[in-house]
């Protein structure tokens, strides 16, 4: 008993490790995805992912279109998203490359709540490129 105990205890030590870990990075391509539908959200930062993911929870910058998404997504479907299990889909320190794969990773998405400006900046062309048939 006492050794399944311990066990245990590393196991949740580990898991803690993992999430600080993540939350610690920066200059990333994440996805968050709604817990009650299909619906999921691209976003990339410079800065550290729990800086961001904080302000998602809190509502802070209301005034950007990126956060009035995700809020008004919980607002209208009463729609919870799965904040711990942040989908780290690239990791580039350059500025314009993050953007891009940013971009390609909102078009991938198959009920995402990305508004169309969000990939404007993407040329035609690149979308031809990495859209999947
Ligand atoms: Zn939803």
């Amino acid at each position: 008993m006492a050794y399944r105990g311990i066990n245990k205890l590393n196991k949740f030590i580990k898991a803690q490790k993992d999430r600080l870990l993540q939350s610690s990075q920066s200059n990333l391509v994440y996805r968050i995805d709604c817990k009650d539908c299909d619906a999921s959200y691209v976003g990339q930062m410079s800065r550290c992912l729990k800086t961001r993911i904080n302000e998602h929870r809190n509502y802070i910058n209301r005034n950007t279109t990126q956060l009035s998404v995700i809020t008004q997504h919980r607002l209208e479907s009463s729609h919870e998203f799965d904040w711990n299990n942040l989908h780290i889909l690239d990791k580039e320190k350059i500025q314009y490359k993050r953007l891009l794969s940013e971009m390609i990773h909102i078009k991938k998405q198959k009920a995402g709540l990305n508004l169309q400006n969000d990939t404007m900046n993407l040329n035609t062309l690149y979308i031809d490129l990495f859209t999947e048939n």
